[in-house]
């Protein structure tokens, strides 16, 4: 009782909403001049975390101001212009504000009737999602918490359309004894494509795997002969080159072969929002599936990721769930397009990002990112690098002219801590990734990793 007292207290008073809204916009307001990797001093500072589990009740001040004090300083700042490692996002004013107001609804977005509003956003999203990648009529959306699951998803509604195609209900009679599928993936794809096939009974030798191109790219004229018995995953943006696969040509070929085709397209399929970039997913609405991300390329706030299925019978009865006490709605009921049950209401923040910008400001952001890509491109190439990819999108890969330099230039940027990038092989040679993900990065934060590479560059040549 003098615990819920004490919590009633917090409400009332909102001392702690104002303490924490504090810290929050001092952090928004320093996060540009911070390291975009921690320094050591702060990270080991962190030890002041290791404690034991308290017996007894703190104040909720003295959570809040040890997390600002302790936590904030050790953040990696993403969220800032000078972040280019993996493919990492920032987030969107708005989408911060919107997920402040979202986690005091605490919505349940499993079912229309844990959440109308959530359920609503879906729909709403969904719609705007088939506008924006221009996809068949027939498109569900499944919204998850990245595109690791929505490949899953996405994979699992192929599987068992396939097996249904061979008389077998893949939920019913499971996996030991059924058909075969054939499963073509070119050697390209995310590590987690490998991983979502592993989990569902998929093993890599199993997989006829096709050669891509220098660009990381899959040509049509690599195909075996398809039927209607294969999965064919392709992709859309290399997580290192960039490169967007030769949709058009292969889809044709597949859809007469009737094959499943999924794209895991996490950061790139958004290169559909961009006019000057949408020749790159030409052909992308001839799949079945797709994978996309809202975290990566639109700067949505982290767990955000979208199935999208154009069966969308498979895809509901692949994820089948069933309990006396589930209540489905003649409306949306968002688990049915996920492996979740209890799930966040992450749609009210996809949705809120996608209005604010609307259909110019999305193709604004994805052709800015673009810009970005070869405007650092451009100037790391005058500084005599090599840039071994097309910079067709977001990722440039840079070489210096030997494996040993481009190693040590690698460590030189990364422990700099005023900007991050990460380091990568390609076709066997090692390369540095430069990533632009985020609404931030201007020429001055460009300026910053230009003249971080000449120095780093200087140095090698002085040691
Ligand atoms: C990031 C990424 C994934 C995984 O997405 P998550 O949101 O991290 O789960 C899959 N494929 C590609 C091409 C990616 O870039």
């Amino acid at each position: 009782m003098e615990q819920q007292k004490k919590m009633l207290q917090e409400l009332d008073h909102k001392k702690i909403f104002d303490q924490v809204q504090g810290y929050a916009l001092e952090y928004l307001s320093k996060v540009d001049s911070m390291d975009a990797f921690p320094q050591n001093v702060n990270i080991e500072k962190l030890s002041a975390f290791d404690e034991v589990l308290p017996s007894n009740s703190c104040s909720a001040d003295e959570v809040l101001h040890q997390l600002h004090a302790f936590g904030s300083p050790a953040t990696v700042a993403q969220n800032g212009g000078r972040y280019f490692g993996f493919v990492n996002g920032s987030s969107l004013p708005v989408g911060i504000a919107t997920k402040w107001l979202s986690a005091a609804w605490d919505q349940n977005g499993g079912l229309y009737y844990t959440s109308p509003i959530n359920a609503m956003l879906e729909l709403v999203c969904e719609n705007w999602l088939k506008e924006i990648f221009k996809l068949p009529d027939s498109t569900v959306a499944g919204f998850v918490s990245g595109t690791s699951t929505a490949n899953l998803c996405a994979l699992l509604a192929a599987r068992y359309e396939l097996l249904r195609r061979q008389d077998w209900d893949v939920n019913k009679q499971g996996l030991n004894g059924a058909p075969m599928i054939r499963i073509i993936a070119h050697d390209q794809v995310h590590s987690s494509v490998k991983k979502t096939l592993s989990l569902i009974g998929f093993g890599q030798n199993t997989i006829e795997w096709l050669p891509s191109n220098f660009q990381g790219k899959l040509m049509a004229d690599e195909l075996p002969n398809l039927d209607e018995n294969c999965l064919l995953l392709l992709q859309a943006g290399n997580a290192n080159t960039g490169a967007f696969d030769d949709f058009e040509s292969i889809c044709v070929k597949a859809q007469k072969a009737a094959a499943w085709v999924h794209i895991d397209g996490a950061f790139g399929l958004w290169a559909a929002a961009s006019k000057k970039l949408s020749h790159l997913t030409k052909g992308i609405e001839k799949a079945d599936s797709w994978a996309v991300d809202g975290h990566k390329t639109l700067n949505t706030p982290y767990d955000s990721g979208i199935v999208l299925c154009k069966n969308a019978d498979a895809m509901i009865t692949a994820l089948q769930a069933s309990g006396e006490y589930i209540i489905y709605s003649d409306k949306k009921d968002p688990m049915l397009y996920s492996t979740e049950m209890s799930k966040s209401s992450r749609a009210i923040e996809l949705w809120a990002c996608m209005k604010y910008l609307g259909r110019k400001g999305i193709d604004e952001l994805v052709s800015q990112l673009h810009s970005t890509a070869l405007e650092i491109a451009k100037q790391l190439n005058d500084l005599g690098l090599t840039i071994i990819n097309e910079v067709v999108f977001n990722q440039v890969l840079v070489q210096a002219n030997s494996q040993d330099k481009t190693k040590h230039l690698t460590q030189y940027l990364q422990k700099s801590g005023s900007i991050w990038l990460g380091g990568t092989t390609w076709k066997g040679e090692a390369a540095i990734r430069i990533s632009c993900c985020s609404w931030k990065t201007n020429t001055a934060d460009i300026k910053i990793l230009v003249d971080l590479f000449q120095k780093g560059l200087s140095q090698y040549k002085m040691s």
